[in-house]
């Protein structure tokens, strides 16, 4: 289903943003190379797409973090965006609550996931 709407996509000139789930990517790894292979965007969509929004900063960081994790082990790199579960709007990386919280003001502007934590 995936590879058919990214086959569809690309006969069409279009590339998308894909937001994926850690679960998911864990289930179909090599969909994250197509993704990527294809010209696509690949992106956090956290680990297991609970209500993010409900949880304390490091639940949420451990959900986003899994997800970083997975997608840096499957192509190399964490991508360039996150998109919280189960909310209504997607961010860019560097403004994600969770990993603004742990940068704390006066650090580096620097994405701190699939670091260790401080
Ligand atoms: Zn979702």
């Amino acid at each position: 289903m995936a590879d058919a709407l990214l086959a569809e996509a690309e006969r069409a000139g279009a590339r998308v943003t894909v937001l994926a789930v850690g679960t998911w990517l864990e289930q179909y790894p090599p969909m994250a190379q197509r993704i990527v292979r294809g010209g696509h965007d690949l992106g956090n969509h956290t680990m297991h797409h609970l209500d993010i929004a409900a949880m304390d900063a490091s639940g949420a960081y451990s959900e986003i973090e899994g997800c970083a994790q997975r997608l840096r082990a499957l192509t190399g790199s964490i991508g360039r965006w996150f998109r919280p579960s189960q909310t209504r709007y997607a961010t860019p990386l560097p403004s994600c609550p969770p990993c603004s919280a742990r940068r704390g003001p006066g650090r580096s502007s620097a994405c701190t996931l699939g670091t260790p934590a401080p």
